[in-house]
This record gives structure tokens, sequence and C-alpha cells, in this order.
């Protein structure tokens, strides 16, 4: 009998809901590159399109497990010594955690966790898990690839729209009751013609690209892997050697690469006086990808014109920090990826996974960040240890 340990985020402050506003989902089978989605096998514990992320949702894992007759244990208890996720740590053989709600597995929480084999993310972004310590220890680690890289695309798109336009600062005069017409458009623009360019081009940086084709920008892109001249083509793409060169020429940045040491803080007040002024700056990668006064300094000064996204360092962010009230910020807690539909398909990875893994069957290699000790699999392409 294994321990299951399973870190979700709370339940709505109003309780778990009895329904919901729509009554299905759309049914996706396989996504972009050709990739089918998760195919577990047997019954899903859940109906997609329900609330399955939080504590009661248990991401329909329950009936699965202890039909095995695992031990599951369900928390939002995450931080701090004396909390639930620690009471277990020592036992537990899986460790499910979410990035949005992150069981942070430190060197020091690896060292402790004896019988750790296998830290799943219910999601994709495993940088909550130290994957240097992971490796020494021959812990899995792996992530559902794929699940919501279009939930998060849709995001971007949207808050690029809302920060051109001043939608934020506008709602706010029309919650209001005022008609300050003026003070709404003097901050408004088209985004037709601008240039957008994304730092990271995987599979969530190139569904932004082609969402905001139609748009008529100006699309570049830097990553360590050139994509193909068709793609380049397909979408009249410029390429850039390296960051610095694309932050100079464009008035959207998006941020789109894992955070792992050498990426972690590559936006500082150096890449920032880089930046166009009046450029936007998009991040629902990690926020620790920035710096995070750098980004106050920068929005303030005037120098960018707005920041958004929904990563956040530490997770749950303190109500004090400074992204919370900064100007011209389109921020959210860490929600774009966990949207219903997202839900429904990284929990269908998440038993995925677990069925491979009790079966003693290949975990697929697209899910796979950290196996036999090294980076594999998707972490082989697009993280690093250094
Ligand atoms: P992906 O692995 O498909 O793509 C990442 C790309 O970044 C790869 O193509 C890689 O070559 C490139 N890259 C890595 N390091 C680089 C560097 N130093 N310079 C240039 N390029 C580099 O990943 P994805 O699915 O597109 O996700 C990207 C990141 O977005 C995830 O790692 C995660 O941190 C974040 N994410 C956030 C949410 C959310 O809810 N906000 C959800 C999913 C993923």
């Amino acid at each position: 009998m294994s321990k299951v340990l399973c870190v979700l985020y709370p339940d709505p402050v109003t309780g778990y809901p009895p329904h919901y506003v729509r009554d299905s989902i759309p049914t996706i089978t396989v996504y972009a590159n050709g990739q089918s989605t998760p195919t577990p096998k047997g019954p899903l514990g859940f109906r997609p399109g329900e609330l399955i992320g939080c504590v009661s949702g248990e991401l329909g894992l329950r009936s699965y497990l202890e039909g095995l007759g695992h031990e599951f244990i369900v928390t939002s208890d995450k931080d701090g010594p004396d909390s639930t996720f620690e009471k277990h740590l020592s036992d537990a053989e899986i460790i499910i955690s979410q990035p949005f709600w992150p069981a942070y597995l430190t060197q020091e929480r690896i060292a402790r966790a004896k019988k750790l084999k296998l830290a799943l993310t219910a999601g994709i972004g495993s940088d909550h898990v130290d994957l240097e310590a992971a490796a020494r220890a021959d812990i899995t680690v792996a992530e559902v690839t794929g699940s919501n890289s279009v939930s998060v695309a849709e995001h971007v798109v949207m808050v690029a729209l809302s920060l051109v336009r001043n939608y934020l600062p506008s709602h706010d005069v029309s919650v209001a009751g005022g008609w300050l017409i003026a003070d709404c458009v003097s901050r408004s623009y088209d985004i037709e013609g601008m240039h957008f360019g994304t730092i990271g081009a995987g599979r969530i940086g190139l569904a932004v690209l082609r969402r905001l084709k139609p748009f008529g920008l100006h699309l570049h892109y830097t990553q360590r892997h050139r994509l193909s001249p068709e793609i380049e083509q397909e979408l009249s793409l410029t390429f850039h050697p390296d960051a610095e060169s694309l932050v100079s020429a464009v008035d959207f940045v998006n941020l789109q690469i894992p955070l792992y040491p050498s990426t972690e803080g590559m936006f500082n007040d150096r890449m920032f006086a880089k930046m166009k002024r009046g450029a936007y700056l998009i991040n629902t990668a990690r926020a620790k990808l920035v710096d995070r006064d750098a980004v106050v300094r920068a929005v303030e000064s005037g120098h960018i014109a707005g920041y958004a996204g929904d990563v956040w360092f530490p997770q749950p962010a303190p109500p004090e920090h400074p992204w919370r009230t900064m100007p011209f910020n389109g921020m959210t807690p860490h929600i774009s990826g966990t949207s219903l539909s997202a839900q429904a398909r990284y929990a269908a990875g998440t038993l995925e996974i677990l069925q491979s893994y009790f079966e003693r069957t290949p975990i697929r290699e697209e899910y796979l960040i950290v196996h036999g000790g090294a980076l594999a699999g998707t972490g082989a392409k697009s993280y690093g240890l250094t």
C-alpha cells in the first residue's frame, strides 16, 4: 500500500459548487502539435467541467486510489513545520501538487521525504520541485504536458488586449458610476500593427503567436530551439538570437519559458532598460523570471506601460505583495491554467500517470521532467539544472 499525498487549493469560500454555469465542456482529443490528450484507462472519477482542482474535488482520484488499497491524503495545508503536508511528507510515496497552490519540494523537504518516488505536477511547470535534488534522490518528476497550454495562451491574448486598450481602469470607471471618456482613452490604443515578441515559443508561446496572428501584429520570438522554417513562414515570424535583441524590438514582451536556475531573475533593471518606452510585459510563466521590485520601478517610472500575468512568488502571494497595487497591472491569482476545461485534462493526465506508475509501464516521454537521476523528456528539452 502506498501513501499518496495530494495538495490542492482550498474550496470556494461559498462552498463546493452544487451546479455550474454551463452544462458541459467541449471534448478535445488532440493538441495542435498532434499529441493526444490524456488517455487514462477506465472511468474518470469526475464529470468533465466539475471543479476538481480544489480539496473537495480531489482531482477525482479517490475511488481509483482507494480501489487499489492506497492511502489518499488531500490537503491545502502545505506550508510551515506544523502543516498537514509536513506531517505526511516522511512516508509519502507519491506527492501530487498543482502549480497554482504549489507544495514546495525544497532540497530540505526532499531530504526528509525518504519514501518519495514520484512528484507529480497536476498541470505544467515543475519548478516548485528542486529538480536537482529530486534527480539526486532518484525521484521521478512528471507533469501533464500540453494539458493547459491553450488555457494559458487564451489568458495571454486576453491580458494583451486589456492592457493595450486600458480595459481594467475603464471598467472601474463604469462600476463607479462614471463616464470619464477622456480619462479612459488617454492610455488606450489599437493593437493592430504593433510588434509582439515571445521569449519561449514552446506549446504555450506558439499557441499565443497563432492566436495573435489575425490581429495584424508583427510577431517575434526567441527560444532555445529554432522553430521550423514552415512555422516561421506561416506566421511571418522574426527570430531573435537572444532575449536582449527581442525586447528592444517589440511593443509587447511575453514570457513563456520555464523557471530554472539560469532563467531566474532574467528580467532585471538592465533588461527593463533595453525595452522600448511604453512597452508591456506579460508573464504567465513564473514570477521569479523577473525581479519583483524591478517590475514595480519600471511601471511606476512609466518606462513600461503595464504588467500583467498570474504568477507570483510565493504562492499564495502575501496581501502586501507590491504587484497587487502597483499602477497599470493586470494581475490575477494563478488561474490561467486551471480553468474548468484545463482541470478536466490535467486530472485525466494525472490519472494516466498514476496508472503507468502502479502498472509499471512507462510514463509518456513528454510527461517526464526528471527520471532515472537526470532531466528527461520535456525536462531535457525545456529545463536546465543550472
Ligand atoms: P514548453 O516546454 O512547451 O516550452 C518552453 C520553451 O522554452 C521550450 O521550447 C524551450 O526550448 C524554451 N526555453 C527554455 N529555456 C529557454 C531559454 N533560456 N531561452 C529561450 N528559450 C528557452 O512549455 P510550455 O508548456 O509552453 O510552458 C512554458 C512555461 O509556462 C512552463 O514551464 C510553466 O512555467 C508556465 N506555465 C504556466 C501556467 C499558468 O497557469 N500560468 C500553465 C502552464 C505552464
